[in-house]
């Protein structure tokens, strides 16, 4: 008897796949003929008895031989015809539909009387026509599907180890060519092929980013696809569909690209790797023979494509962002490396502008001394004295060396702030007295200019420990900036408190001037920073808007700063004619 090849069944094959026999006779054939019948198709397993539609019985091949090998048998069945033998026999065929699975068939077979058991079994398909199965053929199938499916149970539990070793890989691995690799391998694992490639789609354009199975000599540009527009096109329909594609022989395709580096592999499958409905690339595998790959094996890849597809998804968005990211620290290397270099250049030129204030006020201290000296000895020379116009020329002469004297100082305290050589003679200090003997000699400025200072919330706070010779300054520079910065009419105020942590006095200026634009809130504070035109300076000291040297703030905060405490300025614009005004804010440590 035939081997009998079984390899085609799916797990939902039905009895329709299953190679059956045909043998059916009417009652009034003789014996004889189905005997001989019997003889010359060894393969059939028995006889159909049908008379039209009705089905009288069924001989397995046993049971008639039997009866007629029995005495008289040959005489009885041989000669009759073919009802004398069924009238003897009870109707105990199995018959089922071609479209029965063969699992429950064979389920229902195998329960039938112990003696039954190898009788062949009747099936009905659809074009009304009998045909026989043999029993064992039957069994035997059953045997195939249960293999097939403790494989497809093995290739299940492949496939989410595989899976799930992804799932770790895409958290260890953060680069898409290891990964690709990767599923690979794991593909090979759950679906055994001859050669795979994953590729992403560019356009039209199919490009590989991981290979297995291709010769060492070919690249991934070597096996580059083009998606063409026609519609017959495999990729093409793959992309447009969205559906995977088997082709059971390349062979067969007048438009399959070969090369002739790679050997000839019959079987190709194509499955689209797709995230959110939309296609990415493609896992595509070769098996050698023809027809090599199964519903299940569309299937496992289809599955494994998709977890594959969230993978390489991810793994590229990383790619980009590391990419970006190393973009991004070359970006902030190479704008460091500028800024220092930019820095370094303005470090040079602060220091050559202190190094210039510092000698240049030097130098000009030792003549305004002498010019000093001569001219107060002019003031007390009798016969000058009695000039009508001398002593008043005199008097402006002293007035603006005494001025000059001032810039000059200005300079040197500069040029200390810059060097942190600031000496700071700490005594214990009471600020009211101070500020008020501050704003003594403006009394008269304050009238002409008809501004008022309002002292009223500047109480009597316990003492600081500072250097009454710069805190002088640092309040004169910003009374004096309140009034030059606030039109005729305004008022300045100056008020003062212990801050609840009791640690801190907080002192502020606040003018009814033209403000200060926020940009410029920290820029004031810059040496020779000015807003004012330089045409606008004027040498009056308290006149409106006139101009100084830009290093009144400078050494404020540089003063501050020496004595540990803090200045700022809120402002909330600059307009000359709303007159926002400003306040200049002062905190000062009190000692430990
Ligand atoms: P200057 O010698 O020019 O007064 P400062 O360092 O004292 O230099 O002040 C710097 C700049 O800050 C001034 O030119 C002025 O534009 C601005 N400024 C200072 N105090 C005030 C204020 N109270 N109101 C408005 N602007 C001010």
């Amino acid at each position: 008897m035939q081997p009998i090849e079984l390899s085609h069944l799916r797990l939902d094959s039905t009895l329709a796949d299953l190679p059956h026999h045909d043998f059916t006779v009417p009652p009034d054939i003789l014996g004889r003929t189905v005997a001989e019948e019997l003889e010359q198709r060894p393969t059939v397993p028995g006889v159909i008895v049908q008379n039209g539609e009705e089905v009288l019985g069924v001989f397995s091949r046993r049971q008639f031989l039997e009866r007629v090998g029995r005495p008289y048998g040959v005489e009885i069945y041989l000669n009759r015809p073919i009802s004398v033998m069924i009238k003897n026999l009870a109707p105990t065929y199995l018959a089922f539909l071609s479209t029965q699975t063969v699992q429950n068939a064979a389920e229902a077979a195998l329960h039938r009387s112990q003696g039954l058991l190898d009788d062949p079994v009747v099936v009905l398909f659809p074009d009304g026509r009998l045909r026989l199965l043999h029993s064992y053929v039957l069994i035997l199938a059953q045997s195939h599907l249960l293999n097939l499916l403790t494989n497809l149970e093995k290739n299940r539990r492949q496939l989410a180890e595989s899976l799930e070793r992804i799932g770790r890989e895409l958290a260890t691995s953060r680069s898409l060519d290891k990964l690709t690799k990767r599923i690979l391998k794991e593909l090979d694992k759950v679906m055994p092929h001859e050669r795979a490639l994953v590729m992403l789609q560019e356009e039209e354009d199919l490009y590989p980013i991981a290979m297995r199975g291709f010769p060492e000599q070919m690249t991934l540009n070597d096996v580059r696809i083009r998606i063409r527009p026609t519609a017959d096109d495999v990729f093409r329909r793959i992309v447009d569909t969205q559906e995977a594609i088997a082709l059971a022989d390349v062979t067969q395709d007048p438009e399959w690209q070969f090369t002739d580096k790679l050997p000839l592999n019959h079987s190709w499958l194509g499955v689209p790797l797709t995230i959110q409905g939309r296609v990415i690339g493609m896992i595509s595998v070769t098996r050698p023979p023809t027809n090599a790959f199964t519903a299940d094996d569309v299937m496992l890849t289809r599955a494994f494509a998709s977890q594959a597809a969230v993978a390489i998804e991810n793994a590229r968005l990383n790619d980009e962002i590391d990419s970006f990211n190393t973009q991004l620290e070359q970006m902030v290397v190479q704008r460091t490396a500028e800024l220092n270099r930019a820095y370094a250049i303005l470090e040079r030129l602060d220091k050559t502008k202190s190094d210039f204030i510092n000698v240049s006020a030097h130098e000009l201290r030792t003549p305004i001394t002498v010019i000093r000296g001569y001219a107060q000895m002019l003031a007390g020379n009798q016969q000058l004295q009695a000039d009508s116009t001398a002593p008043m020329l005199l008097d402006g002469i002293l007035t603006g060396i005494q001025r000059l004297h001032q810039v000059v100082n200005n300079m040197l305290d500069v040029a200390k702030i810059d060097a942190n050589t600031l000496q700071v003679v700490r005594e214990e200090l009471f600020l009211r007295p101070l500020i008020e003997k501050i704003a003594a000699p403006y009394e008269h400025d304050l009238i002409q200019r008809r501004l008022t200072l309002d002292l009223s919330e500047l109480p009597h706070m316990p003492p600081l420990a500072a250097d009454p010779d710069l805190l002088t300054k640092l309040f004169e520079g910003l009374l004096v900036n309140a009034i030059k910065y606030t039109p005729d009419g305004g008022q300045v105020y100056i008020r003062g408190r212990v801050l609840p942590d009791s640690n801190t006095a907080e002192i502020a200026i606040q003018d009814t001037g033209i403000g200060i634009a926020p940009e410029n809130h920290t820029l004031i504070f810059e040496k020779f920073f000015q807003m004012g035109e330089l045409a606008l300076h004027s040498s009056g000291r308290t006149k409106f808007k006139g101009g100084g040297a830009g290093l009144g703030l400078a050494i404020a905060k540089g003063i501050v700063e020496a004595h540990g405490g803090r200045l700022w300025v809120e402002s909330v614009g600059y307009d000359e004619t709303t007159l926002p005004g400003s306040t200049f804010f002062i905190h000062l440590p009190y000692p430990n």
